[in-house]
């Protein structure tokens, strides 16, 4: 079994094995981020991984999961949601089975 370590922002330094730790990958260049719980805190950890971390890790066989990141928000979204809450009928909109 490989051992992991790396640092819980409260306690330090952690010792983890590969089922541990759950990598995310977003698809967009090679870096990452993984997610693991304290084995002493128990708090949820979120780090980021640098694409050298990001191989290591697959080569250990952790988890990993990609999440596809989604272009943000515009101003123009923005604006046409609020203008459809201004109608009356925004739940029937909701609601409505097409
Ligand atoms: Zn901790």
């Amino acid at each position: 079994m490989t051992t992991i370590r790396t640092t819980c922002e409260g306690c330090g330094d952690v010792e983890l094995s590969t089922s541990d730790i759950a990598l995310e990958l977003t698809g967009v260049g090679e870096a990452g981020s993984y997610r693991f719980v304290c084995p002493t805190c128990s708090g949820v950890q979120i780090r980021p991984a640098t694409p050298r971390v990001v191989s290591i890790l697959l080569a250990t066989g952790v988890n990993y999961e990609i999440t596809l990141a989604a272009p943000p928000i515009t101003e123009a979204e923005v604006d046409t949601f609020v203008s459809l809450l201004d109608e009356d009928d925004w739940m029937n909109h909701l609601t409505a089975k097409s």
